[in-house]
């Protein structure tokens, strides 16, 4: 961690400090249907108040477009925060009109936190309007990131007012951070990486890296059926991208290149419909009925991954294997899941796992808790599984 400030190296006692923290939480009717990210951005917040700081918190939360939505107001996520922290007060800055944020940010002292509403009621924001961005840095005097999975955003919070403030990343952005960094930027060989999920074209770019960067590729998902297509396999009424199969057969040959072996689907489930009553049955690649789908790896790709990644000491992974809403379709993941977090559990591996509907199938699978680390950023771990600088964590860096 030497490019980047931590809360290890700043003397924020008796400061004012601007935390942006990610409090997007889903709701439902203005009620917090999952406090995850609350609970999470608490640990920073106990931090900083602990060490003497005052804090000026911000988030966005939604998508209002730069109006004052009261359905994404973040006045809900202020009581559950103060319930968090065991009843502190926290108070909620009403709106960006007049000079209330300055108001109430002049009169914090140590110890007291300030929520300010939305960032995204105001234009500013999205547009890393500078003047925007000098309104919020003069609320303190340090900024702390710890909204990892905003990273990719170039938003005014993200990446201006660490332009015009000491910055440091937070607990939670440093541990993601580390994480990452132990995955691929120096990580144990040999390295897999899973990939699975929906589609080639949305994960084209997170091959394209991978295959550069890991010893071992391991394919399944409905992506792995355009790649099966491109071996001339049918695959009867699966989902598939025909238009993609020149992209796969180019992905094989830069695997082959790059010495990055490939693991494909050698068997599937397949069922008629997608549904969990669904008669389903194992069959071969190359036998799948003209009627039927695939809906899952089968029990002999799901041991030929296992083998692999026994020879392995780090697996990264994005992309569930099946369709894993729909048992028995979780099966493969399930089993490919189990193992990893056996072998991380003994200390054996590495595991980074992260995307919305892949922490949904570890949770599932029960092996979530053993992976070394899951990411709860979706898009932002997307895009740094593509190799790309994100502008939050380059704005971060010293
Ligand atoms: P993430 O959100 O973790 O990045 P994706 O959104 O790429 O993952 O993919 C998850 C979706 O892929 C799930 O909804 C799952 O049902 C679907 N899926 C995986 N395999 C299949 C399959 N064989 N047939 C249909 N859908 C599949
Ligand atoms: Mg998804």
């Amino acid at each position: 961690m030497t490019e980047f400030k931590s809360l290890d190296d700043i003397d924020f006692a008796g400061k004012r400090v601007f935390l942006r923290a990610d409090l997007n939480v889903p709701m439902n009717n203005r009620a917090i249907t999952d406090a995850a990210r609350i609970t999470e951005a608490a640990v920073a917040l106990r931090e900083l108040l602990d060490g003497g700081a005052a804090v000026v918190l911000a988030s966005h939360l939604g998508r209002p477009k730069g109006k004052a939505v009261p359905e994404f107001s973040l006045r809900p996520v202020a009581a559950q925060l103060a319930g968090e922290l065991g009843g502190a007060a926290i108070e909620f800055v009403d709106g960006w009109g007049g000079s209330r944020p300055e108001d109430a940010a002049a009169a914090l002292q140590p110890g007291e936190v300030l929520l300010l509403e939305n960032l995204r009621f105001e234009p500013g924001e999205e547009a890393n309007d500078p003047a925007f961005a000098a309104r919020l840095a003069a609320l303190a005097d340090i900024y702390v990131d710890d909204a990892f999975s905003c990273a990719h955003r170039a938003h005014a919070s993200i990446i201006g007012v660490p332009g015009l403030l000491p910055a440091a990343a937070g607990r939670l952005m440093q541990k993601e951070l580390e994480a990452l960094k132990a995955a691929l930027e120096e990580p144990e060989h040999p390295v897999a990486a899973i990939v699975g999920g929906n589609k080639i074209s949305t994960k084209l770019g997170v091959l394209e890296n991978l295959i550069a960067k890991v010893d071992h590729l391991l394919i399944g998902g409905a992506m792995a059926h355009t790649f099966l297509l491109a071996d001339g396999i049918d695959v009867g009424r699966s989902l598939a991208e025909p238009e993609m199969v020149d992209t796969a057969r180019r992905i094989i040959d830069a695997a082959n290149g790059n010495g990055c072996r490939l693991t494909l689907p050698t068997d599937v489930r397949v069922a008629a419909e997608l549904a969990e009553t669904a008669d389903s049955k194992a069959v071969s690649v190359d036998a799948i009925p003209d009627r039927m789908m695939a809906l899952d790896i089968g029990p002999k790709t799901a041991a030929a991954m296992n083998a692999v990644i026994t020879q392995c000491r780090t697996v990264i992974w994005n992309g569930p294997l099946g369709a894993f809403e729909f048992p028995p379709f979780d099966s493969g993941t399930n089993s490919v899941a189990r193992l990893v977090a056996e072998r991380t559990r003994s200390g054996a591996l590495k595991s980074i796992a992260g995307g919305g509907d892949t922490m949904a199938a570890l949770v599932q699978a029960r092996a979530a808790a053993d992976f070394s680390y899951v990411s709860l950023a979706g898009g932002a771990f997307l895009e740094w599984l593509q190799g790309r600088e994100l502008p939050g964590i380059a704005a971060l860096k010293t």
